[in-house]
């Protein structure tokens, strides 16, 4: 049978005639069909991707040449575009659309020779923490099926975690690729703001949205990284940076320097267990001869408030567009005024925490009280980052939890907005201030549930966070 264990090893298999590309799909099409009922997938583009199995396979019998990604079989959450395949966004709004171009990261993808699989269910409008706001219902955690695997990009954190693609992209706006990573025991890494260009991603807040990365081998998500990351020309907001070889700067060569929190690890809201955990950690690690410091911080308590105030703004006026006039979902009454037709578009294709949503979007930036939220959310924002930033004068990464409990139980946090968004806590403050964070799967709770850390480091410095991946995984598959 076809096993994964990483890129290289898949490769060095196919060179050596061990596998094909086609062995290789037919073993994911077949897992996806036997953990269908994980609803991790929307469509999977079964045909098309024998087919193009088929002619790598030539290619490489022919002329021995293998792109980068030659072969790697890759789903992409429902919120990436790629030409000539739908694209919704989990959304019943945009239903039926078809994307009309690729997004930048897939093209770069594809350039390399992968093969993608199929789109992956998650929150509507990537807002969520649970995968339970899809237009197509939830996603299973395939490790305790009573659970949620976390959101918004659930169905690509299970993908990964039920084997049924090698690497998966999510959208990480405020924890959505660590978060679920963290809730499925698997690696997710989210890069700078800018690192990987956002054109061809549904937007939700464009100043906090970045493309992420789902896996199990850090030096896979390093190339993934290396190939999809750089500058756009149809992304004004990418940075121009050059993009290190991450893949081949693995080794750190050198002892860290960490700083932790008092308020994130003693925080009321975390789970004793968790918070024990980190803490066990950061002695191993000051045991190893790393620097491990707890360094003051206060304004852990504004992160989430600042960070709700300030995407639902922005996702008020970028689900704007969204009115049933030129593409998608649109009402099947008739006669109805232009204002009426608008609303029941809207009201009709709309999710109940996409409407919740755009409302307080609304009402943050309404002119009566844009100083008292917006304003002031702004400002917040940039406080956390000068203070991130002289953190890291003296430091390479911020320690903390991905999450402050395990993945919840399916339905536990529905009823309760407010609780859903607090957990949040430790995953915005990445987005807010455009760092790079990683959770990685290095914890198991006595509950039975996965948990990860998380590192956050300093804007552009995915080389050192991939490289102390490499060595804490490393330690704990030894
Ligand atoms: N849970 C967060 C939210 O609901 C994160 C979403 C995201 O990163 N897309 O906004």
């Amino acid at each position: 049978m076809f096993q994964f264990h990483s890129v290289e090893q898949y490769h060095a298999q196919l060179r050596a005639g061990h596998a094909t590309c086609v062995q290789a799909a037919e073993h994911y099409l077949q897992q996806i069909s036997d953990k269908q009922h994980l609803n991790a997938f929307i469509d999977v583009y079964s045909e098309e991707m024998l087919t193009r199995a088929r002619a790598l396979d030539e290619q490489r019998l022919a002329t021995g040449k293998m792109g980068r990604l030659h072969g790697v079989i890759i789903g992409i959450k429902d919120v990436l575009c790629y030409k000539n395949h739908r694209v919704s966004a989990s959304s019943r709004i945009l239903q039926g659309y078809t994307a009309i171009y690729s997004a930048t990261a897939v093209e770069r993808l594809l350039a390399e020779e992968a093969l993608i699989i199929g789109n992956l269910n998650c929150d509507e409008f990537a807002m969520g923490s649970t995968n339970e706001n899809s237009a197509y219902g939830n996603v299973l955690n395939a490790l305790d099926e009573t659970r949620v695997p976390g959101g918004s990009s659930g169905g690509s954190a299970v993908a990964v975690q039920a084997g049924l693609c090698m690497l998966s992209l999510g959208s990480d706006t405020g924890g959505s690729v660590r978060q679920p990573a963290d809730f499925c025991g698997i690696t997710g890494l989210k890069p700078s703001y800018g690192r990987i260009s956002r054109y061809g991603l549904i937007a939700y807040a464009s100043s906090f949205d970045q493309i992420g990365i789902f896996g199990t081998q850090i030096p896979d998500i390093a190339l993934l990284l290396e190939i999809m990351a750089g500058a756009d020309e149809y992304d004004s907001t990418v940075s121009d940076k050059a993009v290190p070889a991450y893949a081949t700067q693995l080794e750190p060569g050198r002892k860290f320097r960490f700083a932790f929190f008092d308020a994130a690890l003693n925080h009321p809201g975390l789970d004793p267990e968790i918070g024990t955990a980190i803490k066990e950690k950061a002695d191993e690690l000051r045991q190893q001869g790393h620097q491990v410091d707890e360094v003051p911080f206060d304004l852990l308590e504004y992160i989430v408030p600042a960070y709700y105030v300030l995407t639902t703004a922005e996702a008020s006026s970028n689900l704007a567009r969204f009115d049933g006039v030129k593409y998608g979902y649109r009402t099947p009454e008739k006669n109805l005024s232009l204002t009426e037709f608008y609303k029941k578009n809207r009201s009709e294709g709309f999710g109940v925490e996409v409407k919740r949503r755009i409302m307080l979007g609304t009402f943050v930036l309404s002119a009566g009280y844009y100083d008292a939220y917006f304003t002031r959310a702004q400002k917040v924002r940039q406080l956390l980052c000068s203070k991130t930033a002289s953190i890291f004068q003296s430091y390479d990464f911020i320690m903390m939890p991905t999450s402050p409990v395990t993945a919840f139980k399916t339905g536990e946090k529905m009823g309760d907005p407010i609780a859903m968004y607090l957990a949040d806590i430790y995953t915005v403050m990445a987005n807010l201030v455009g760092c790079p964070a990683i959770s990685i799967p290095l914890f198991q709770h006595s509950n039975g549930m996965p948990f990860g850390l998380q590192l956050m480091a300093n804007r552009f410095d995915e080389v050192s966070l991939l490289q102390v991946s490499n060595l804490l995984l490393q330690a704990k598959s030894v």
